[in-house]
């Protein structure tokens, strides 16, 4: 076999089953040839069955988390061939092995089942009320954004610095401090915030923007609030 259009053939990505099914030629006899012009079979595919994809390569993207669209992309297939040998070797991507987990999870009427995320593998899924199995880690990072996201919202709407000193640094160090301690209905700075913005809007309305340092000296009589409920404005004193 010609060393140049081998080294053509390689250069271009083909594996020896193309190669050799461009020559009419088995597999190895082009590895044959390979090995005796010092070449290398520079693609990973090189035991890949005839026409298919291999069972290494296309594990591995499957191990990725790829879908079978990607995989069809990333191999040079239709998305067809990427189902065909994925039955064929025995795989599942992730989104299918996924939707297992969650009809045996269903089956099983557990309300918290471990099922591989996308995300952060393995890991623990409570039942949500609309009837799907949710990633309690992917929960977490959501609830934990969508209240910093409100809280940015809140604290902007309230002047954006502490009412008494100023400060404006650090959103984090911002508190809202209840004006009548009796309606201290929830704390905007807990787990509040994760109800609606309109409800966590009404509430911050009943507050005063402080600082931790000024929330504390309120809080322990150090440093007062005057406020006037006609302007709303609250005034240090
Ligand atoms: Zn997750
Ligand atoms: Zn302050």
């Amino acid at each position: 076999m010609d060393r140049r259009f081998l080294e053509e053939q390689l250069a271009a990505g083909r594996s020896l089953e193309q190669i050799g099914a461009l020559v009419g030629k088995d597999a190895s006899t082009v590895g044959y040839w390979v090995k005796k012009h010092r070449l290398t079979a520079a693609h990973r595919e090189k035991h890949a069955p005839k026409g298919g994809l291999s069972r290494s390569a296309l594990e591995a993207d499957v191990e990725r988390g790829l879908s079978i669209r990607s995989l069809a992309t990333a191999h040079g297939v239709s998305e067809a061939t990427v189902r065909h040998w994925l039955r064929k070797f025995g795989l599942q991507t992730a989104r299918a092995a996924r939707m297992q987990a969650s009809e045996a999870a269903h089956r099983s009427e557990k309300e918290i089942v471990e099922i591989r995320c996308l995300h952060h593998g393995m890991a623990p899924h409570i039942l949500e009320s609309r009837g799907s199995f949710r990633c309690t880690k992917c929960r977490a990072k959501w609830v934990a954004a969508r209240r910093r996201r409100v809280k940015a919202i809140l604290v902007a709407e309230a002047g954006g610095r502490c009412q008494l000193c100023g400060y404006s640094r650090y959103v984090g160090a911002l508190q809202f401090h209840h004006l009548d301690p009796t309606e201290k209905a929830f704390s905007l700075s807990r787990g509040g915030v994760t109800r609606s913005l309109e409800k966590a809007r009404q509430e911050a309305a009943k507050c005063a923007l402080v600082c931790s340092n000024c929330h504390a000296e309120l809080e322990g009589g150090a440093a007062t609030l005057q406020v006037d409920r006609a302007s709303s404005d609250v005034a240090f004193r």
